[in-house]
């Protein structure tokens, strides 16, 4: 099992999440985060950090696995290529507009790195 980071990360980018992770297992794109599933060792701590729930288990009820294996394999694409990212910076000052947006990935997903630590 690993945890993920779906695209509701996008824009909003709150960053809480990377503070408390075990094994630095976030990486930074420009606008959102991403968990590498191979360092993940599915604790968890990581969920309740998240004000916009953007993070959910491979196994999240309720979750169309077809969808689950997609974010898998984004989340573990971009850690491939993003920085790793340890601590918490700000998020976007336009954080509270972009909570709730529908299609993040589709409309607004971006392959550009974030700055990480
Ligand atoms: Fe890190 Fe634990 Fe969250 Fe996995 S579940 S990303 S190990 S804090």
């Amino acid at each position: 099992m690993t945890y993920l980071v779906t695209e509701e990360c996008i824009n909003c980018k709150h960053m809480t999440c990377v503070s408390v992770c075990p094994v630095d297992c976030f990486y930074e794109g420009a606008n959102m985060l991403v968990i590498n599933p191979e360092e993940c060792i599915d604790c968890g701590v990581c969920v309740p950090e998240c004000p916009v729930d953007a993070i959910i288990g491979d196994n999240e009820p309720g979750w169309d696995p077809n969808r689950i294996e997609a974010i898998t394999i984004h989340n573990q694409k971009m850690s491939d290529m993003w920085p790793n990212i340890t601590e918490a910076r700000d998020p976007p000052e336009d954080h509270e507009e972009w909570f709730g947006v529908k299609d993040k990935m589709e409309k607004y997903g971006s392959e550009e790195p974030g700055l990480g630590d």
